[in-house]
This record gives C-alpha cells, sequence and structure tokens, in this order.
C-alpha cells in the first residue's frame, strides 16, 4: 500500500511518533464482525482522524477486512474518507451543515438528518433524481443530543416523498448508557426507538422507499451483548441491524459499569479483551541524561525536588504533543522494559523521567508512553484513568504534529 510521506520520515525526526498497526485494525474488525454475527451489519467509524489513529491508514484497512460502511463526524472528513475509500458508503453522523449540501452529493456522502432545514436543504439541490440521496434519519430517544422527537417525528416524515430525491435508508439512535451493565436506559431507549418505528411504517407516504437498516449500538453495545436486542428490534421491523463500532475496533474494550458478574455477557467480554488488540502505540526515546544531587528541583515551579542524588532522563514529548500536563509528577512511562515516575510539570515540549531506579538508561532508548515494553504494558484505560478522562479522548488529544508509522502492513 502506498502511504501518505508523513507515515514513513524518510528523513531522521523528532523520535515521537504514533505506530499504526494496521493488520491489528483489520483482524479487530473482522473479530467483532464475527461476534456479531453475519446477519448484523458492522459500520467502521473513523471519525476524528479514525480516534487519532489516521483515516488514511485505518480506513482502507477497515475497507480491506470487509468493511462496507465508514462513519464520520463531517462532510469534510468524509470527502476525506470518499477519497481513501471510494467503494465504501460513507455516513456523515454529525450531518451537513447549511451550505455543504453539494459537497455532500458531490461525494455521495450519506448524512445523518433530524432537522427539517437539513431536508428541505438537501431535497432543494438540483439535478438529483428521485430517491437517490440516502439519508439516515436519527430519533432522539433520550439522549437529547441530536434527533428528531417523537413528537416531531410525523411532520417531518412528511418530508419524504416519492418523487423527492431522498431516500430514508436508514432509522437511527444513539444508544448512550450501553457501559452501563444491566442498566435499564437501554431498554427504554429500545422501547423508544420501537415506538418511532411504529410511527414511521405507519406514516411513511406509500410510495416511498421502505427503510433499509436498523442503525443502533457502538462498541459496549456489542461487547455488552445488547446487540442481540437490536436485531431481535430490526426483525420485528424487517429491517437489518447496523452497528457502529468505533473503539473497539481500534483495540480498546469499553469498560463497563458495574463490571458484568458472570454468565453470557462477562464470556463474550472477556473473549473479547483476549482477542482485541491494540492498534495505536505512542513512543518516544531519550534525548539525554543527567545526573542531580540530593534538594535539586526539576521542572517548572520545582514540584519535584530530589530526596537523594537521582538519575535523570529528558523526553522531547510535551503536553503540545498531546501528553497531558497533568500527569506530572503522577504517571509512569516504560523504559528498558520498566516503569520510571515522570519528574516534575510536563513542559510543551519536553517532560523529564526518574529513571534512578532503572540501570543503563542511554540517550535513543525507546520509551512507551502508550504500549508495550518487555513485559510491561500502559494501556489508554492507564492513561485516561490517571487523567480522569476516557480512552477515547486520550487518542483523539495526541497532537498532529506527532507523526504515524505503519506497522503491521
Ligand atoms: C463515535 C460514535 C460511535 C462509536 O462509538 P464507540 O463507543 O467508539 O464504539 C457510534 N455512533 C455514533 C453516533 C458515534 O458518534
Amino acid at each position: 500500500m502506498d502511504l501518505p510521506a508523513t507515515t514513513r520520515p524518510s528523513q531522521p525526526t523528532r523520535p515521537c511518533w504514533r505506530e499504526i498497526d494496521t493488520q491489528a485494525f483489520r483482524q479487530n474488525y473482522r473479530f467483532l464482525r464475527a461476534l456479531a454475527g453475519k446477519d448484523i451489519e458492522c459500520l467502521a467509524i473513523v471519525k476524528a482522524d479514525a480516534y487519532g489513529h489516521g483515516l488514511g491508514l485505518c480506513a482502507p484497512a477497515g475497507v480491506e477486512a470487509g468493511a462496507q460502511w465508514l462513519g464520520v463526524t463531517s462532510v469534510e472528513e468524509g470527502a476525506a474518507a470518499s477519497a481513501a475509500c471510494p467503494s465504501a458508503r460513507i455516513l456523515v453522523m454529525g450531518g451537513a451543515f447549511p451550505g455543504q449540501g453539494a459537497e455532500l452529493a458531490a461525494n455521495r456522502l450519506t448524512p445523518v438528518v433530524w432537522d427539517p432545514l437539513q431536508i428541505d436543504e438537501l431535497a432543494a439541490l438540483p439535478g438529483l433524481p428521485p430517491a437517490s440521496l440516502a439519508v439516515h434519519l436519527e430519533i432522539d430517544t433520550g439522549m437529547s443530543r441530536q434527533g428528531v422527537s417523537l413528537d416531531d417525528l410525523p411532520s417531518l416524515l412528511a418530508r419524504f416523498t416519492a418523487s423527492g430525491p431522498l431516500r430514508l435508508e436508514a432509522v437511527m439512535t444513539h444508544l448512550y448508557a450501553s457501559d452501563e451493565a444491566n442498566g435499564a436506559t437501554t431498554p427504554a431507549q429500545l422501547a423508544r426507538l420501537e415506538r418511532a418505528l411504529s410511527v414511521i411504517q405507519a406514516t411513511l407516504p406509500a410510495a416511498a422507499p421502505r427503510p433499509e437498516f436498523l442503525s443502533a449500538g457502538a462498541s459496549a453495545a456489542l461487547l455488552g451483548g445488547e446487540f442481540r436486542e437490536i436485531g431481535a428490534l430490526a426483525n420485528r421491523f424487517k429491517l437489518r441491524p447496523l452497528l457502529r463500532l468505533g473503539l473497539a475496533l481500534y483495540g480498546v474494550a469499553p469498560r463497563f459499569d458495574p463490571p458484568f458478574g458472570s454468565g453470557l455477557e462477562a464470556k463474550i467480554l472477556s473473549n473479547s479483551l483476549e482477542n482485541l488488540r491494540p492498534v495505536l502505540a505512542w513512543k518516544t526515546r531519550v534525548t539525554s541524561l543527567r545526573s542531580i544531587p540530593a534538594g535539586a528541583e526539576v521542572g517548572y515551579n520545582g514540584t519535584f525536588v530530589a530526596t537523594e542524588p537521582m538519575r535523570l532522563a529528558l523526553l522531547p514529548v510535551g503536553y503540545a504533543d498531546g501528553l497531558d500536563r497533568r500527569l506530572g509528577n503522577r504517571f509512569s512511562l516504560l523504559v528498558r522494559g520498566q516503569r520510571a515516575p515522570l519528574a516534575g510539570r510536563i513542559s510543551m515540549d519536553q517532560a523529564v523521567l526518574d529513571v534512578t531506579e532503572i540501570p543503563d538508561v542511554a540517550p535513543g532508548d525507546e520509551v512507551v508512553i502508550l504500549g508495550t515494553q518487555g513485559g510491561e504494558t500502559i494501556t489508554a484505560y492507564d492513561y485516561a484513568d490517571a487523567t480522569e478522562t476516557i480512552p477515547w479522548e486520550i487518542f483523539t488529544r495526541i497532537a498532529s504534529r506527532v507523526p504515524r508509522v505503519a506497522v503491521g502492513l
């Protein structure tokens, strides 16, 4: 595969980079697809530059692994995905913004719609044959973010005329608490979705094409087992279920709260934890080393003071690379297969490791921020816990100046 120049630096560069294992991505897709079963379509979410993993690497890998659908946030991301994967269907989950209809249609993107203004703009696009522009209609089943309410649904449906250019291809909703094991939210959402489907069945103009897909459920709905209820609901309305998978494709299983005790859900999850492989590793190298005496201060404001003679390794990675400033004095990175604590504040472009306890650390030694070295691993959840956030944010916060190197081609 041809890679964009930025993914394979031919010149020596500042040593702070992401390794993207496209083979792991393909394997994860195939594993999740098999878990869902052949009757369920699995859309590969590659929004936000493939969760920071690189759209240009992951979208083609997903298509190679069998994904027919890709999910992005915007028309801009959709145009990039369509250039990388001309054969894929591309869902623009954030919808088209005013004035973007022509670009959307020119790139054959499929928008999520929920607002009459969006539908009116798309329906007014010139030159589109009847039913030629597929749209996915999002229902607000409780998240109060995107989607049409049940009350507003009938008047929105009246806009899908048989002669108009829009075709209602899928009914969609977003489950917002699939990570609450055995929680009450998803059943309530699916009950509202069922009501919406009945309304659609009853009020869609008779001559208008029928929807084909029921699009609901993200990684947690698959790994937590809710995909079976989604499948059953889809069956009752003769629709094909379409899951929209993000995080798990990148090799990280969402965490469930409370954790599953035993039973089928626990088995699915532990099987997934064994099979999913992280796609991204974030690495750097030791720039130089210094010895400091007891009492020496380290970094801005001297928040770290040496309690004994210490050995420090300087790293070319800082918060401008996405290394969270809150990790200073409270997280460790891997060098020589061991955990070395971050000493002092993280600077914009640099950080300092305490390597006093690790013999023979030398300039050029590889340091792992996320990933495995020797027998030790730093997971996205380790990092997320230390900064009180979630793996999704960890991945998408790695800065664009951190180049990607494709491995596992
Ligand atoms: C990001 C996103 C997903 C994927 O979620 P994961 O938890 O990463 O699997 C699914 N649906 C919508 C609408 C999304 O925005």
